[in-house]
């Protein structure tokens, strides 16, 4: 099968498993590009459709791809848009993204203390953060108007550090003449002593510290408990800067891993100001979190790995998303190394777990239902509410969530473009009549059987 053929066939497939509307606005007019080996170009139209594939479809595409060729195919997106052409639209999708977060330039960077990858567009929004997310954004766009001080608290590995150099990120972006400066609490103390210790001999040095810190727009201080409890010259030189630039309605972005109330060893003078801005938090991401925050990393990335692997990573492990992430990259270089396919095995295996969830292809999945319930794909994907759509429509829902790691956002694509809240139901419906006797039960189990479900 040469790359032409093994596309047309993709297409074909995707646009059996897919919505037709979905189908239409994301695949009808992707193209085959450059091929090579194992490799292929897949050319799109837009940015959008592009990070859309990426975000939403790429496992399923990936997978299918994979599956006819009978190989781990490559594949690379490429923006092709009908207007003119710049350079950086030639650049694949991946490229992109990582070019988009750092359109700052570089040397604005400097002194600032800034990472130019911690941006929000790389920042997952979930239930867990969203408010936190909101106030950050809204600090970004009206510094030192709206939530002076903003607060932020949250466990370890949670994104403080992150969203609040989003915030430092967003300022310049808008504004590259303003003064942003992000240090942790612990550099602020070190350069503190270093100053004081050299403004004994020469006097300048000590002015060069408070010029960092007190003629700054945006000043962002990460891991404030570390101050609390410190030496005192440290406090009172921080309360001088928190009053000197809280006085001129500049703004002070802080972070802590705990929230302001349990700072007890943090001067009273510093806590009491704190009421006067706005305190945030944020808590441990839900699962469905996860596998967005995972699959963003990736794309960064620029890895192929499918989605269902990425979500069974994701749903492993919930302590924290630095966790999350740091057990990500060991995988992929535990794989790599071993020279190893990133599968779901591999990834259960690594983190020590045993997988009761046999791993199930979509397609075949959808067309054993409806071989089962001997009824059409289109009439399964389709509006109708007849009891003889419905229970397979929901037998699928149910089958997909179980045995195929899919999102339920996802599973709503899938089936036609429903909403992810339809899908739940689905799903919790199926169930609930598996606890009872039912002539579903004996479905399902019928057409477990059929796709060598044994668990
Ligand atoms: P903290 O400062 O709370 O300990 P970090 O900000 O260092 O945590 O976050 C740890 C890692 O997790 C970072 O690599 C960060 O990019 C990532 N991370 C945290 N929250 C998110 C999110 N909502 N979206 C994407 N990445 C996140
Ligand atoms: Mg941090």
């Amino acid at each position: 099968m040469n790359h032409s053929e093994l596309w047309k066939a993709t297409l074909g497939e995707l646009e059996t498993v897919l919505s037709k509307a979905v189908f239409k606005s994301f695949f009808s007019h992707a193209q085959l590009g450059k091929t090579e080996n194992n490799r292929i170009e897949i050319i799109v139209g837009s940015e959008y459709i592009a990070d859309q594939i990426s975000k939403k479809f790429y496992g399923l595409l990936k997978s299918t791809i994979d599956r006819i060729s009978k190989d781990n195919i490559d594949i690379q997106f490429k923006i092709e848009k009908k207007e003119v052409q710049t350079n950086v639209e030639d650049l694949p999708l991946f490229n992109d993204i990582q070019k988009k977060s750092q359109t700052v330039s570089k040397d604005i960077f400097e002194d600032t203390g800034l990472i130019p990858k911690y941006t929000f567009e790389s920042f997952i929004v979930g239930p867990s953060n969203r408010l936190a997310h909101a106030i950050a954004t809204a600090v970004s766009e009206n510094p030192g108007k709206v939530y002076n001080p903003f607060f932020l608290h949250a466990g370890v590995g949670l994104g403080k550090t992150h969203l609040m150099q989003a915030i430092g990120n967003a300022v310049l972006k808008q504004n590259p003449k303003a003064k942003v400066v992000y240090a942790t609490a612990e550099t602020f103390m070190n350069e503190l002593i270093e100053a004081i210790q050299a403004g004994r001999n020469k006097n300048y040095t000590a002015n060069k510290f408070r010029d960092k810190f007190r003629k700054t727009d945006v000043l962002l201080i990460d891991d404030i408990q570390f101050i609390a409890g410190r030496g005192e010259a440290t406090q009172e030189e921080f309360f001088h800067t928190f009053n000197a630039l809280y006085m001129s309605q500049k703004q002070i972005v802080l972070t802590s891993d705990r929230p302001p109330k349990e700072l007890s060893k943090l001067d009273v003078r510093i806590t009491s100001r704190f009421s006067s801005g706005i305190v945030a938090d944020m808590q441990k991401p839900d699962s469905e979190t996860r596998s967005a925050i995972l699959r963003e990393k990736r794309d960064l990335m620029r890895e192929t790995i499918p989605n269902h692997v990425v979500d069974f990573i994701a749903q492993s492990i919930e302590t924290n998303i630095r966790e999350l992430e740091g057990n990500f990259l060991q995988i992929i270089t535990r794989a790599k190394t071993e020279g190893q396919d990133l599968t779901i095995e591999y990834c259960a295996k690594f983190l020590g777990q045993n997988i009761d969830k046999p791993v199930v292809n979509v397609n075949e999945l959808l067309k054993t239902v409806c071989a089962y319930y001997n009824i059409k794909i289109t009439d399964l994907k389709g509006k109708s509410r007849v009891k003889e759509y419905v229970v397979p429509r929901q037998v699928s829902m149910y089958l997909l969530k179980k045995f195929t790691n899919t999102p339920y956002m996802v599973i709503g694509d899938i089936l036609g473009g429903r909403d992810h809240t339809t899908i739940m139901h689905g799903t919790e419906k199926v169930e609930q009549e598996l606890s009872l006797d039912t002539k579903i039960k004996v479905d399902v189990s019928n057409i477990k059987r059929t796709l060598n479900i044994s668990a």
